[in-house]
């Protein structure tokens, strides 16, 4: 996966403060591919690859997160951001506010117009949506319409036998007048494949209804294919914002970014399913995760930042060096992993780790008994952990925390079997970086 080649290409760099231009290179390799294989476009995968190159060169590693972390981070933020940043609005101007729908057959037209028209009725606002039935190719596209208009009790405008779209839209926005809809969602015929006839149709609508907010619906399975159809749309109507369909399915979403690149247009909504109510609002920030398929380590690295404050573990990684690390710190390691939030919800964002302890009980209070027994020792004792070898100050350790005596020694135990792990890492740091200074 691409996350253990991060992995890989980054284990040169531990203990290095920053990140060089040899690991950057080496790392953003694996990135590329991991794009392409989303289906980004190839020439989009490259442009980004750079920026990110120069966003992550010579940024300092937090002492307390891995640099590949801090790498995913920052390609990551970087998709997000080319992705639009935040999650736009559409455009509900206009009385009644008109939306309309474009995209070829099958891209999900009908189901998310059912699907906004369900969103919007839900609304705080209380909207009173119209759909309207352009589609006049197939009946069933009509019955399919008023199928959804049933289930969502929410009114259909269609005209029997009328083969004028733009007549049969303009005649909708009369009656959404007279039956005060504040919004009429125009659901129009796709085709196969782009051809003149539908686009005409389509330029023909816009013109005709001026809407406030016109999409562009696109299944997301449909990979590079996706992108080449949305330019084409693109140039003849010049719509407001992108619908990525169908992505409840195992595609990675690369198309996202690519469409995003592409047409400089925002992708406002993602359908998940065929349910009404499989629809969401577009995230940038998680369809990022999506594209690089690892787990939420972004937030990981985001909540290590907020509660790591640089200094105390610079000077903590010192402590560590030379082998000074006592109790007052490690109480001071509990407090930190305390503000970062709940210990499980923080081991479930590791990838890999997260579904395989979804089921176990990680127990937020685990350190408590912990945190009670240093509390109980003097700060001499907390400084000086060979003092414990005394059996009666144990004892009144175990008393003062409410523990028990083999509680506190297994806590010294604990402690003295990190200490002396740390002694070993130390030893083989300093191997590692004689070796380089040979090199
Ligand atoms: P249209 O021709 O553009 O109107 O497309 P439809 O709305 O009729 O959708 C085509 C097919 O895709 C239908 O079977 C829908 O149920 C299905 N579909 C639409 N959106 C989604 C989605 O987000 N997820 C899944 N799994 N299926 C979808
Ligand atoms: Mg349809």
């Amino acid at each position: 996966s691409l996350s253990e080649r991060l992995e890989r290409s980054f284990k040169i760099l531990k203990g290095e403060g920053k990140i060089t231009e040899v690991n950057v290179a080496d790392a953003l390799k694996d990135v590329r591919k991991a794009l392409i294989a989303a289906d980004v476009n190839y020439k989009v995968a490259k442009t980004f690859i750079d920026s990110v190159k120069q966003k992550a060169m010579g940024m300092n590693v937090l002492t307390a997160v891995r640099p590949k972390e801090m790498m995913i981070k920052v390609v990551h933020d970087e998709l997000a951001i080319l992705m639009g940043g935040e999650a736009q609005p559409i455009n509900l101007q206009g009385r009644p506010a008109i939306i309309l729908m474009s995209g070829l057959q099958g891209s999900g037209k009908t189901t998310m117009s059912g699907k906004l028209a369900y969103m919007l009725k839900k609304d705080k606002k209380q909207h009173k949506p119209l759909l309207v039935a352009c589609d006049v190719y197939r009946p069933a596209a009509i019955d399919q319409l008023k199928v959804l208009g049933d289930q969502l009790e929410v009114p259909v405008y269609s005209e029997e036998g009328n083969k004028n779209p733009v007549e049969i839209a303009l005649n909708a926005v009369q009656h959404a007048k007279a039956k005060g809809n504040d919004i009429v969602i125009v659901d129009t015929a796709g085709r196969l494949a782009v051809d003149e006839e539908m686009m005409d149709e389509i330029e023909n609508l816009k013109k005709s209804l001026n809407p406030s907010e016109t999409l562009f619906v696109v299944d997301a399975m449909t990979g590079q294919d996706a992108v080449n159809t949305a330019k084409e749309f693109n140039e003849r109507i010049d719509f407001d914002g992108v619908v990525l369909t169908k992505l409840d399915g195992d595609t990675r979403g690369g198309a996202a970014l690519s469409i995003r690149t592409v047409v400089d247009k925002p992708i406002k909504f993602v359908g998940i399913g065929e349910k009404m109510d499989a629809l969401n609002v577009f995230h940038p920030q998680r369809m990022a995760d999506r594209i690089l398929g690892m787990g939420d380590v972004v937030s990981l690295v985001e909540r290590a930042q907020q509660a790591i404050d640089e200094k105390e573990a610079e000077e903590l990684e010192r402590k560590l060096r030379k082998n000074k690390f006592d109790f007052e710190d490690f109480l001071n390691q509990i407090q930190t992993i305390k503000k970062m939030g709940n210990i499980k919800d923080l081991v479930s964002m590791i990838p890999g780790v997260g579904k395989a302890v979804k089921d176990v009980d990680i127990d937020d209070n685990a350190f408590k008994s912990v945190e009670a027994i240093i509390r109980s020792m003097t700060p001499k004792e907390r400084k000086e952990p060979s003092l414990l070898a005394n059996q009666s100050r144990k004892i009144r350790i175990a008393k003062g925390s409410g523990t028990t005596i083999q509680e506190v020694n297994r806590l010294i135990k604990q402690f003295d079997d990190m200490r002396k792990m740390m002694k070993q890492m130390n030893a083989m740091d300093k191997k590692g970086m004689m070796g380089k200074m040979k090199a």
